[in-house]
């Protein structure tokens, strides 16, 4: 199919890659037009701006928050300007307000949209691996498919209203970063006692705690390996941010205590380090 990809970050390079890899007539546009550049040797087209890149009929965006999504769709020669027929399938992390705005937003331009958050770091972006997360019409869902097929191991829909993909996507980071504190937690408890960061960890690993999550974090922890950061302590504060405002008010204690913790983080300097860093004393 014919596809544009908007934003080649770490995590959208990977997955701009995998639709070129499976055949997808690709075109891409990125706001520092040094990372796109490398994209036209592998055949894709470089677009001049996100409405030049919509001609495609469909468009992927992977963008780093709320005002860069918000740029690239409302802003001059943004997705909105594009005119009608256009599918929008947005995988960035953003809040559930942006989300129901641009699915307003879609439908007054004759465009569909779909959220479609992702779960997995650039590495398994770059694999093909990532759990797609996505809400929205189902015939819009359909048209989907083939994109969510090249970067996705498994599509989960939560179900017609976009806004939900992203309140799930918040509320499964959220579900990350307390498992960084308490893998942190659980390292400083060995650590008190002698046990090797790295026998913690087999714990964690080899027993009922193995999982993804467990399993990659776990060894981060033990060999303190924070940089470069796959994903910077900036960005999960944004998404505990955001799980904070899709409860809507109803409490949430952990995700409290866990964005003040980030927010000294940020403040002594440390928001560029991985994520996997706040559970660190
Ligand atoms: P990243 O490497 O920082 O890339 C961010 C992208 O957004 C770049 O293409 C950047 O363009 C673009 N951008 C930022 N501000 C912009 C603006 N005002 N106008 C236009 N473009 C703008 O971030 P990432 O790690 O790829 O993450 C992208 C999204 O995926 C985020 O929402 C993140 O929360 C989510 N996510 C990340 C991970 C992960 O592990 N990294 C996993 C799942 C989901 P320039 O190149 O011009 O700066």
């Amino acid at each position: 199919m014919d596809v544009a990809f908007i934003g080649l970050g770490q995590m959208g390079h990977g997955m701009a890659g995998r639709l070129i890899d499976a055949g997808h007539r690709v075109t891409v546009w990125n706001r520092d037009t040094g990372k796109a550049e490398p994209f036209g040797a592998r055949g894709a087209t470089v677009a001049a701006n996100p409405a030049d890149a919509a001609r495609s009929g469909v468009a992927v965006t992977m963008l780093a928050n709320d005002a860069a999504l918000e740029a690239v769709c409302f802003g001059h020669d943004g997705l909105l300007s594009a005119g009608p027929g256009l599918l929008h399938i947005a995988c960035s992390t953003v809040s559930v307000a942006l989300t129901d705005r641009l699915a307003a937003a879609h439908r007054e331009a004759g465009q569909g949209f779909v959220s479609a958050q992702v779960l997995g770091r650039p590495d398994v972006a770059a694999a093909g691996k990532l759990a797609v997360i996505a809400a929205g019409a189902a015939d819009d869902l359909d048209v989907a498919a083939p994109v969510f097929a090249a970067i996705g191991a498994k599509t989960i829909v939560m179900g017609d209203r976009p806004a939900m993909a992203a309140a799930a996507k918040a509320a499964a980071n959220f579900g990350i970063a307390a498992v960084i504190e308490t893998i942190s937690e659980q390292m400083r408890i060995a650590e008190a006692q002698g046990i090797a960061a790295d026998r913690m960890a087999a714990l964690l690993i080899e027993s009922d705690f193995g999982s993804r999550i467990f399993g990659s974090y776990a060894p981060m922890i033990a060999a303190q390996r924070f940089e470069p950061a796959g994903f910077p302590l900036t960005l999960g504060r944004k998404d505990v941010g955001l799980a904070i405002s899709a409860a809507d008010g109803a409490p949430l204690p952990l995700a409290s205590l866990l964005a003040e913790r980030m927010d000294a983080i940020i403040a002594a300097g440390g928001g560029d380090r991985d994520w996997s860093s706040l559970g660190q004393a």
